[in-house]
């Protein structure tokens, strides 16, 4: 289902969105010293992963969606599982969620913002 050449690999396994073999991050997630960092290029295929300074501040925008996304998710999944939880309830569950996924959402809304600007190529 997820072949290599398809945005959706690089980006659920954050590889460099060009050859889909480098490593994008210089951690996982939750290693907290290292969060969101990542290589400047890509050890593959050379690949230089930020643009301009300040490239990355664009992700805040894909941050934002996924977060209206998980939240609209929470509200879809109340109403379709007949839960009937409060608005504050729903709230709390969508407060536990962003914050305990935050490092995982961080790294997410980066590796989706490069994809928008680099493709896939096939290495020479
Ligand atoms: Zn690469």
């Amino acid at each position: 289902m997820m072949k290599i050449g398809s945005k959706l690999y690089s980006i659920l396994n954050f590889k460099c969105p060009q050859c889909h073999q480098g490593d994008f991050f210089v951690s996982h997630p939750y290693n907290f010293r290292t969060i969101g960092e990542l290589h400047s290029n890509c050890k593959e295929c050379g690949l230089k992963f930020s643009k301009e300074p300040g490239f990355y501040f664009g992700a805040m925008y894909v941050s934002y969606a996924i977060g209206i996304a998980i939240f609209i998710g929470i509200i879809s999944a109340n109403w379709i599982l007949n839960l009937n939880a409060s608005l504050l309830q729903i709230l709390f569950v969508v407060g536990a969620v962003l914050i305990f996924g935050t490092p995982f959402l961080f790294h997410l809304s980066k590796i989706i913002w490069a994809n928008f600007f680099f493709s896939y190529k096939v290495k020479d």
